[in-house]
């Protein structure tokens, strides 16, 4: 699935023609919506275009594993979003939905690029940059820039990386193809600090969640005849060992590893007792179309959801009636 050359023409001719551009990416942000929403940011800025860039969650605040990312006084609250933007552009949202509070922002404006790559993506904009085979959004803006005929610097490279070592998962998973090391190839030759990126994201937690992770592990539960293995993190849980739920992204990694299971499950509470939900595959399940079941999303192998239910149990009942009826 490639993206149509009038898509390009049409996001090109939008772009060099508004003096303003307002971008936004998921609630929630991950390095990919993160790392994409400021690399072109940076590239807007640099070619005189002025910007607003945000998301429509609170609080608003970068995630702490992401901090290292250049120009973050670029970002704004989604309070200072222009109700009504002549151009913006949205990153690593499948669907309207998850723009969270700027989602009306996003129906108001007179003309919206989605940069995206969620195959369940139903082309929300008015013009769509989206890809479902792409590694990253990360991967759509670096073709975007090089249409553009911007030059990669060291903090666009640097965005742009973050955005792909962690939709790949350090270039472990299926997405990881020729072309992603082609471009990370050019990424770490602009100057890409790919040691630093890695220590941050993946080498560095707060004594905290490796406690937290600890009681987490000792209490998984496995469900064989769903072929699946989970466990849970209340508020309680994070409370006590001090840290939050932006702090403890890492552990269904930890989960997945269980030699027994093909899909792995954590559910995390809210601060309003819901359990945010965290699935991943090895390859047999399609988690991405059992998340949009209950109203999430995602891709085959890494999909979520907000549970209604405020039982951990009782949504692992349900998540294991889809798997096994699927
Ligand atoms: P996570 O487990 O939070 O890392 O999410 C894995 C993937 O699932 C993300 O990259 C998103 O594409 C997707 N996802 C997670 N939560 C939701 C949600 N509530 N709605 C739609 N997609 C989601
Ligand atoms: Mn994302
Ligand atoms: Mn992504």
């Amino acid at each position: 699935m490639t993206i149509p050359e009038r898509e390009w023409k049409e996001a090109l001719a939008a772009i060099s023609e508004a003096p303003r551009i307002a971008l936004a990416c998921h609630l929630g942000p991950d390095g990919d919506a993160l790392g994409s929403l400021l690399a072109l940011t940076i590239a807007f800025n640099k070619a005189g275009h002025e910007t607003v860039a945000s998301w429509g969650s609170e609080p608003f605040e970068v995630p702490p594993h992401y901090t290292y990312l250049p120009r973050l006084e670029l970002l704004s609250p989604p309070s200072s979003f222009p109700a009504a933007p002549e151009l913006m552009i949205t990153f690593d949202a499948g669907s309207m939905e998850r723009l969270g509070s700027l989602e009306p922002n996003a129906r108001a404006a007179h003309k919206l690029i989605v940069i995206d790559h969620h195959v369940s993506n139903d082309h929300f904009g008015t013009i769509n940059l989206i890809d479902g085979e792409a590694a990253a959004s990360a991967v759509i803006v670096f073709e975007l820039l090089k249409r553009m005929s911007v030059p990669l610097g060291k903090d666009i490279a640097t965005c742009l990386y973050t955005g792909i070592v962690t939709d790949t998962g350090r270039f472990q998973y299926k997405n990881t193809t020729p072309e992603v090391h082609r471009i990370t190839a050019e990424l770490l030759a602009a100057g890409a600090p790919h040691v630093e990126i890695t220590q941050t994201i993946y080498n560095t937690h707060p004594v905290g969640y490796l406690r937290l992770a600890a009681a987490a592990l000792e209490k998984l539960q496995v469900r064989e005849d769903a072929g699946m293995v989970w466990t849970w993190v209340t508020t309680e849980d994070l409370e006590r060992a001090k840290v939050g739920l932006e702090d403890i992204e890492a552990l269904i990694d930890l989960v997945r590893t269980a030699d027994i299971a093909d899909v792995a499950v954590v559910l995390k509470q809210q601060s309003d007792g819901r359990y945010r939900v965290s699935m991943r595959s090895k390859g047999a399940a399609d988690v991405g179309a059992v998340a949009t079941r209950f109203g999430g999303g995602g891709h085959a192998l890494a999909a979520g959801f907000t549970s209604v239910d405020g039982d951990p149990r009782a949504t692992i009942e349900e998540i294991a009636t889809a798997l096994l009826g699927a």
